[in-house]
């Protein structure tokens, strides 16, 4: 098949480079141009593993090509997918303009039939709204079709190659049945489903996740009162399968570009209709109270002050294996102790580039390795569980600290790491060592 996909970030780059992988002739389009130079050069403008490979060899193969004009790509495409940002506004509500921009573009460039997928996490009716932009606009026939993406940052080639389910919604069914074509050889469970179902389903997938995560938060906090561990709770709980273990790993929230902004337009989407959703408010409201775990704790060590404290912060990504930082809960911790007077030291194996040009140096001195970042620092905090620094040498951490202290957001490690060190410890959920 010939197909476009509008928007070269971490959802269309990489179904874009899947879908040529599959076989397919595939053209991305973005309107970054710097974005577009980077991918016709053989190069990769995000970090994911295994996707610049992928990349090299489908455009050698000549299935794969990139480029700024979206008018070209579409003419020869006859399925349009548009995988374009959907950031929050101010209010929650998620901001369709990037979408309503790639609908009246695709519009402009329609020359005969085609399929308009929107992948992007949309509001229900934002299909709607994308047919009546393009039906304002042109008289050529197409069909429209909800195509919720389900990927995870860092493994986001093996998410969209063998993904759990593919949700396809549609009116047509001649324009199902192809798009259910597209993904047969991806996996068996293809749910096909009308346009505003599939639309919801995306939102309530995340928020489900994201009340997950925040539960067990809740759980970690009472954990840490009454004296019990999460970790042997949660693992406890998982095993019964009407829970499951994924989404029961306590730490200090859930960050990225996708759960809190999604959350965040559930809340509003539920609101437009008169209803309040109580339950996602709560969610919302208990994950951004913990980020502030890790500085409760290091108040509680330093009686309060945190005045000229020097701290060592390991990780800045929203988690492990990506670049990205967008909502990513180092950067409140960060700012919060820039704002109580400590000196930050602060290192990441591969997010501070994006980290120091979206955010800013605001006084943060910068580390070029994990060591750098320890070295003389009264504590260390760990707000990313990167593999460098779970398996980092702790006897050779504890003697460049100036204090032996170690404020672990995330449980990456476990009692018996610690067991020959004089580390005080602190973790989420856990007891305390030492
Ligand atoms: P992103 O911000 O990384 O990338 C969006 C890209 O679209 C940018 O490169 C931008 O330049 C480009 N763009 C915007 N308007 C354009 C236009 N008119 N023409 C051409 N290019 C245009 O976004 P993302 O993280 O890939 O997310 C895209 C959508 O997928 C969002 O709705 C998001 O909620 C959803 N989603 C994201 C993930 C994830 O893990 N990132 C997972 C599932 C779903």
């Amino acid at each position: 098949m010939n197909i476009t996909v509008i928007g070269t970030g971490y959802v269309g780059l990489v179904s874009g480079i899947c879908y040529a992988e599959l076989g397919h002739r595939v053209v991305c389009v973005d309107k970054d141009r710097a974005k577009v130079e980077t991918l016709q050069n053989g190069g990769i403008p995000i970090y994911e593993p295994g996707l610049q490979e992928l990349s090299v060899k489908n455009s050698a193969a000549g299935r794969l090509r990139y480029t700024v004009d979206l008018r070209e790509a579409v003419e020869q495409s006859e399925i349009v997918i548009i995988a374009v940002g959907t950031p929050s506004l101010p209010n929650g509500e998620a901001n369709l303009s990037y979408i309503d921009q790639a609908a009246i573009e695709i519009a402009q460039a329609m020359n005969g039939h085609k399929i308009i997928a929107v992948k992007s996490t949309v509001p229900v009716g934002t299909n709607e709204r994308v047919g009546n932009l393009i039906r304002s606009r042109t008289t050529e026939r197409f069909d429209s079709i909800s195509l919720p993406e389900f990927l995870r940052e860092g493994s986001a080639v093996q998410d969209t190659m063998h993904p759990d389910r593919i949700v396809i919604g549609a009116d047509s069914e001649s324009a199902a049945e192809l798009l259910v074509q597209l993904h047969r050889p991806l996996t068996e469970h293809i749910v096909v489903t009308d346009i505003r179902s599939a639309e919801m389903l995306k939102y309530a997938s995340n928020a489900f996740l994201a009340t997950k995560i925040s539960f067990i938060n809740e759980i970690a906090n009472i954990c840490e009162k009454v004296g019990a561990d999460v970790t042997l709770v949660a693992e406890g709980m998982g095993y019964d399968k009407r829970i499951g273990h994924a989404f029961l790993k306590a730490g200090i929230g859930y960050g990225g570009s996708c759960f809190p902004k999604d959350t965040r337009a559930l809340i509003q989407i539920a609101g437009h209709v008169d209803y309040e959703f109580k339950l996602l408010r709560a969610v919302v409201e208990v994950n951004q109270d913990q980020r502030m775990s890790v500085i409760r704790k290091l108040e509680s060590i330093f009686d309060g002050e945190l005045q000229g404290k020097t701290i060592a912060v390991w990780g800045l990504a929203f988690k492990p294996n990506t670049d990205d930082v967008r909502e990513s809960p180092a950067l409140e911790i960060i700012q919060y102790l820039i704002r109580s007077g400590a000196h930050v030291k602060a290192y990441d194996p591969i997010a501070m580039r994006n980290f120091r040009s979206i955010y800013g140096d605001n006084g943060v001195m910068w580390c070029d390795d994990a060591l750098e970042a320890a070295t003389g620092a009264d504590a260390l905090c760990l707000l990313t569980e990167w593999d460098e620094f779970v398996h980092a040498d702790l006897k050779l951490l504890q003697s460049i600290l100036r204090k032996p202290i170690l404020i672990d957001g995330r449980n990456a490690f476990k009692e018996a790491d610690l067991a020959e060190t004089s580390f005080v410890y602190y973790s989420i959920g856990r007891p305390r060592l030492n």
